[in-house]
């Protein structure tokens, strides 16, 4: 695949797959490209070129007769709807409840009953560790909740692929744990495929079975976080990781 922005090749040439179940964590320096992967894949951004595959349908392009031909929306959304994503910023509405953030998806696209959708957000926020704070609007928790939140209204849409996009980043160090032990139990107890953007190398080594090293929009390497973190090959990669841990 190939994306560019104007003039800028920010992804060149990159052509990689995910098994089903696997836990891909995406390191490298800033710029290198892995938040714009995650942005394609939620059909955030334009694929300059190439296609992307979610088992075996293509999500946005598909080649016809020798032409690249863009799929058309209601095509699109169909599969976009089995991919979750949360971001740094959490992005939840702040004018509706923690309650109504997580049943919105499920009701207007999966077409769940408002009863239906209701029982899962409650269960998803017991899982989360915020079982009693559904009446309560996105401003009045903390970062950590927010994203604890965030992940819920991910997990409501019963997503088979997960994309988090640096989702501690923004957090106060103290509320990092909490974040990172919701996705560890998301991780244990769940055959969700998940993609991961983080600086959290314990993180990614504790939950990833892959680590792809990005530099300048390519990956310069990849391999189990074992041998990543511990032995790296590429000496970019072995810069990199000094630098960060
Ligand atoms: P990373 O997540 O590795 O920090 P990004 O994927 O965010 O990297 O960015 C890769 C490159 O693409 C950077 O050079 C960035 O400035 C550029 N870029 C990202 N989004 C945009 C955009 N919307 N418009 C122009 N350039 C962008």
């Amino acid at each position: 695949m190939v994306k560019k922005f104007g003039e800028t090749t920010v992804l060149q040439g990159l052509n990689f797959q995910i098994g089903r179940g696997d836990r891909v964590t995406l390191i490298g320096p800033s710029g290198s490209g892995k938040t714009t992967i995650l942005r394609l894949l939620m059909t955030l951004e334009d694929l300059t070129d190439g296609y992307i595959y979610v088992d075996g349908q293509p999500l946005t392009h598909e080649e016809r007769g020798g032409k690249r031909v863009a799929l058309k929306p209601k095509q699109v959304s169909k599969i976009r709807k089995r991919i979750g994503m949360v971001f740094q910023q959490f992005n939840l509405f702040p004018n509706m409840t923690v309650l109504e953030n997580i049943i919105e998806a499920p009701i207007h696209v999966l077409g769940q009953s408002s009863d239906q959708a209701k029982t899962k957000a409650q269960e998803l926020l017991d899982r989360v560790g915020l079982g009693n704070r559904g009446d309560a609007h996105p401003m009045q928790l903390s970062g950590g909740q927010q994203q604890r939140v965030a992940i819920a209204r991910a997990l409501a849409m019963d997503p088979e692929i997960l994309l988090l996009d640096e989702v501690t980043s923004a957090l106060d160090p103290e509320l990092v744990g909490d974040v990172l032990g919701v996705l560890q139990d998301v991780a244990a107890t769940t055959d969700i495929t998940m993609l991961i953007v983080t600086h959290e190398m314990q993180f990614a080594q504790d939950v990833s079975d892959r680590v792809m090293m990005f530099d300048g929009g390519r990956i310069i390497e990849e391999g189990h976080p074992d041998k990543i973190f511990s032995d790296p090959d590429n000496e970019r990669t072995k810069q990199f990781l000094q630098a960060v841990l």
